[in-house]
């Protein structure tokens, strides 16, 4: 059975740390009650998948269903040179790649600390230091909450990109497992930036060497939510006309560039832009932009939603009239 509890505080479940009550909460722990879900649906008509909460933008009241997706287990099946492991949606992210790594299966270490649940990682695809999940996944599993059938996506079906897939136009997709193909041999991707450099003083480096390299660089570099409310980048990395950003970099020679597989566009950094502005550590009222990293949105006391746009909409507003450039937010505003 599904138990529903009315204004439900939220706070502390949005690594923003937004004040923020939910009309109707409840917890999803087991498959069962899949089927009592719609009955609550029809009861409440506005819904939203809570996984972690570390990639959300809360409203001070959220006048509907808040369905808190906890369902838990792994799977681990050996498939050859590779295993496919299992997850169900609410396995939190880095215990998960953990658990991979304890098991032999590897490749999802570059995404060490991310934080949040298996469930949400494919709705964003979520990337860093140059490793994406998409790579590893090869099927979801989905709870379809308009017809309530159980549905397959392969990784094709999911249209992924960078931070973006189908799930995002289907928030009626509940993601129940993701499986993920991952080999027995480490891929090792250790090209990125800093990791280079910080690997190569360890002789034969191991997969838990790059996850502990991963780790150390993301906890200097990154505002852990538990000290001080953030969603980590605020702002996805503009993608823009490759003849723009070529004139950008004579502009401004140290903007970093990233080409992507079509040639005619190129990635550039929007925690670049922000910081050479010298917004870095800016702050107005209650939210601000982090000291160590401009991309990155703190919140230093008790703010809300609107504060929080309102701070954005200025960050954003500075970017376009200084480089002519569109900077979007990352985090899902409910
Ligand atoms: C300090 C910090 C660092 C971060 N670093 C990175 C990074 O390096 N790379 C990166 O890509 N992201 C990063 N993020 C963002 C965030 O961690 C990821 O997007 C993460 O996958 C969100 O997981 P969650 O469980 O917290 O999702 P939530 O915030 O709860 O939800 C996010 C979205 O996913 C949907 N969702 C969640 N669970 C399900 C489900 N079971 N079924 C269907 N939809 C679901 C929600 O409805 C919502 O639309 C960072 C965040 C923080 C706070």
């Amino acid at each position: 059975m599904l138990k529903t509890i009315t204004n439900y505080d939220i706070s502390t479940l949005n690594s923003l740390k937004l004040s923020s009550t939910a009309k109707y909460y409840t917890i999803l722990d087991d498959y069962a009650q899949l089927e009592n879900i719609q009955q609550e649906l029809i009861n409440h008509k506005k819904f939203f998948v809570l996984g972690g909460g570390s990639n959300i933008i809360v409203p001070e009241v959220y006048d509907g269903l808040i369905i808190h997706n906890q369902l838990k287990g792994i799977e681990i099946i050996d498939d050859g040179e590779y295993y496919l492991v299992t997850a169900k949606a609410g396995e939190i992210w880095d215990d998960f790649i953990a658990y991979c790594g304890n098991n032999g299966a590897y490749g999802l270490e570059n995404l060490s600390l991310i934080p949040g649940t298996v469930g949400a990682s494919p709705v964003q695809n979520i990337g860093a230091y140059g490793v994406e999940v998409k790579d590893f996944i090869t099927q979801i599993e989905v709870y379809d909450l308009n017809d309530t059938q159980i549905k397959y996506l392969t990784n094709l079906e999911c249209n992924f990109s960078y931070r973006n897939s189908i799930l995002k136009s289907l928030p009626n997709f509940l993601v129940l497992s993701v499986t993920f193909r991952l080999p027995k041999i480490s891929p090792m991707n250790c090209n990125y930036g800093d990791i280079k450099s910080k690997l190569e003083i360890i002789m034969n480096p191991s997969a838990q060497d790059l996850r502990n390299c991963i780790i150390e660089t993301r906890n200097s570099k990154l505002p852990s939510p538990e000290v001080i409310g953030n969603a980590g980048s605020f702002f996805h990395n503009p993608i823009i006309d490759t003849t723009f950003a070529n004139a950008l970099k004579e502009q401004y020679p140290n903007l970093p560039c990233y080409p992507m597989l079509q040639a005619q566009y190129t990635k550039v950094s929007a925690g670049w832009l922000i910081d050479n502005l010298g917004l870095k550590g800016f702050r107005q009222g209650n939210f601000g932009t982090y000291d160590k990293q401009a991309l990155v949105i703190v919140n230093h006391g008790n703010g809300t939603q609107s504060e929080l746009l309102d701070f954005a909409s200025f960050i954003v507003n500075q970017v376009k009239q200084t480089y002519n450039i569109e900077l979007n937010i990352e985090p899902i505003i409910l």
